[in-house]
């Protein structure tokens, strides 16, 4: 599996859903293995399906302190009025790190690779993380939740850092 970098077409693009769930555990197993393999190595905390090019509504999250979660077609139910500051990185946007505002809290409903809806109500660092990743599957990056000055600054960090 490759990462698809900041640049990529794909990462604007929004993700579909996964079809029959159930029958494709298999498939998902596997996929989902990939996925953490390359969060392990890139050192990060969550992976969306279009940062590998794969373009379905599938995430993965494995930080600290927490159990590695796999969501598939997720919907977000709830998220808080209250908003926090924390400062985010994308493995699609290496050696770029910037405060992003999201709600501190968030209800997520899903279902994990086995094909099994969940509910999770999430706060702090692993809520940040999911509202990230499912911002993947709708083709919005952390840098497009910044001010247009702001984020054109990194476009253009980024596209010299490309070049170089
Ligand atoms: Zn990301």
């Amino acid at each position: 599996m490759e990462i698809f970098i900041l640049g990529s077409d794909l990462l604007h693009q929004k993700a579909v859903p996964v079809e029959n769930i159930k029958d494709g555990s298999h498939k998902w197993k596997e996929v989902v293995q990939g996925m953490f393999d390359v969060l392990e190595k890139g050192k990060g905390v969550g992976l969306a399906g279009p940062q590998i090019g794969l373009m379905q509504q599938i995430f993965v999250t494995n930080i600290d302190g927490d159990l590695p979660r796999v969501f598939i077609n997720p919907s977000i139910i709830e998220t808080s009025q209250e908003t926090a500051k924390y400062e985010e990185g994308c493995l699609s946007i290496p050696g770029v790190y910037v405060d992003v505002i999201r709600p501190k809290m968030v209800k997520v409903q899903a279902w994990n690779e086995k094909g099994r809806p969940f509910t999770l109500e999430a706060a702090g660092l692993l809520a940040r993380v999911i509202l990230h990743e499912y911002d993947h599957l709708e083709g919005v990056l952390f840098i497009d939740r910044l001010s247009e000055p702001k984020r054109k600054r990194i476009m253009d960090k980024f596209a010299r850092k490309a070049k170089a």
